[in-house]
């Protein structure tokens, strides 16, 4: 940890290059299809409110303060130190802020002609490339919306493959440590889905695939590295057993944190795959949205890809709505732009140099937290002896019930974040923790000693209603998500 990372960092000529690329986009007086799109939505008459809207009548300073208090009840990665497992909640760069917030980007209308927005369609294309660059694949269409959406873009692009090549396949091989979102979208698409158990390592072995492979099989789901923060070192064979049974191999890319600028899915045998924006490349998440899945695929499912993709002829950037054999649309406008364009921002500003410092520290930050834990609290239970990539999961043993959610809760009051908890389901009592390459050594220090310390509290009976310092105290889970109401008083 002698080398930080290197911060994505103002840069001048960038910024200007940028707001050149956005000054393209504003919107012109008279674009017709606009006009078009607002005469199609006029209100009727009859739908327009008659009364003057009762709005409370309040200072600005009181407003203010209101939405001060609310900013401070929440907590964010600029709060604290942030380990959620699995969601990578890394620093988000303001200079990316910055630029997603220009008005040339941020006005952009969905549906302005496409010769109005060449400077934006031009980052889209060079980000597509980027993306294939840093996976290994051929092309990428940037429309979905998150990584289940992408998931199930390719979940669905394998579908439509295998019946062009007129092949009956129906079931889809998923581990059991593999995110809840595979097995939906693979379900969602019309798939069966078998279950590939872990073995001793917490791995997928070959001997296990080649059990379950069959005739039926379409494609294997596989997260490198897997939920456990363990690199699937089978994954060659694995790709060969399930490519030779006829099938193709799906990357979930919610952990290439760990792989930025070490090794790419293309060349591990992937065909299709998807990345999350809003993790790996520094963009802003949480609270169920938004964020941007786009999906990337090798030669074979070049022409099914989502539409609109991004093309470049000449000089002039287009959406193609044409993809021959595409799966179609996967949502009403063209992708989360503003997303998009703070990925774009994070990788022109970090370099490939500094995106495999990324990963680097992503790996070395999990590692030292993870050895500064106290081994008879917290155990490794899977995977013994293997050196954990951007994440660990590991097992709270207690004499205590729930030691877990007890050490999560009881975290909170430190102003720090608690990481993932009983997640995967495949280890009891689970906490996973994913640093990233945003803490500093200090700040993995402090997390390490008060989840040693938090346990010995756990063990002589503490941690019972905690937190107490946060503005809501230890809510009723199983309350707080059934009979769950939205309604909004006036
Ligand atoms: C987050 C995550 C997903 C789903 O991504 P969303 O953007 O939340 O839909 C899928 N797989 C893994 C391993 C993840 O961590």
């Amino acid at each position: 940890m002698a080398r930080r990372y290197r911060q994505a960092r103002w840069d001048e000529p960038l910024l200007s290059e940028l707001s050149r690329k956005g000054r393209a986009g504003f919107l012109p007086p008279t674009d017709p299809k606009i006009e078009a799109w607002k005469g199609a939505r006029q209100i009727l008459p009859a739908d327009l409110r008659s009364t003057e809207l009762r709005l409370p009548e309040l200072a600005e300073l009181q407003v203010l303060r209101h939405f001060n208090r609310l900013s401070q009840m929440n907590f964010s990665v600029e709060s604290g130190t942030y380990p959620l497992g699995s969601c990578t909640m890394k620093y988000n760069p303001k200079v990316s802020e910055y630029i997603a917030g220009s008005p040339g980007m941020k006005e952009v209308h969905p549906l302005q002609s496409e010769a109005t927005i060449q400077g934006l369609l031009g980052i889209f294309y060079d980000l597509s490339a980027m993306l294939s660059e840093i996976t290994g694949m051929d092309s990428f269409s940037l429309t979905p919306a998150a990584g289940a959406q992408g998931e199930f873009a390719g979940v669905l692009m394998i579908r439509k493959y295998l019946r062009d090549q007129g092949k009956d396949k129906d079931e889809i091989l998923v581990p059991d440590s593999a995110h809840g979102t595979n097995p939906a979208s693979a379900a969602m698409a019309g798939f069966k889905v078998v279950k590939v158990p872990s073995d001793e390592r917490g791995l997928v072995s070959l001997d296990q695939v080649e059990k379950l492979v069959s005739p039926r099989t379409a494609g294997m789901m596989l997260t490198v590295p897997n939920t456990l923060g363990l690199f699937e070192s089978d994954v060659g064979p694995v790709a060969r057993a399930i490519h030779d049974a006829g099938g193709l191999m799906y990357y979930d890319g919610a952990n290439m944190n760990a792989l930025l600028g070490k090794a790419r899915p293309g060349d591990m045998g992937f065909d299709v795959v998807h990345l999350n924006l809003h993790k790996t490349f520094a963009t802003p998440h949480g609270g169920g949205g938004p964020g941007a899945g786009p999906v990337g695929v090798g030669e074979t499912l070049r022409d099914y890809l989502p539409v609109p993709v991004v093309r470049k002829n000449g000089e002039a950037y287009s959406l193609d709505y044409k993809v021959p054999k595409s799966i179609g649309r996967l949502k009403g406008s063209y992708a989360n732009s503003a997303i998009l364009l703070r990925a774009y921002c994070y990788i022109r500003l970090l370099g490939a140099g500094g995106l495999d410092n990324v990963s680097s520290l992503a790996v070395v930050a999990a590692n030292y937290l993870l050895s500064k834990l106290d081994p008879q609290a917290y155990a490794l239970l899977q995977g013994k002896g293997l050196r954990r990539k951007h994440e660990a999961i590991v097992s709270v043993r207690s004499t205590m019930s729930g030691g877990a959610m007890k050490v999560a809760k009881g975290l909170l009051d430190y102003g720090v974040h608690s990481p993932t908890v009983y997640f995967p389901l495949t280890v009891e009592e689970a906490l996973m923790i994913e640093p990233t390459e945003s803490e500093t050594l200090e700040a993995l220090d402090e997390y390490a000693d008060l989840l040693n310390e938090l346990h010995g509290k756990l063990q002589r009976g503490g941690l019972e209603d905690e937190p107490k310092n946060t503005s809501v105290g230890r809510i009723d889970e199983a309350k707080a998500s059934h009979p769950l109401s939205l309604k909004v008083k006036w």
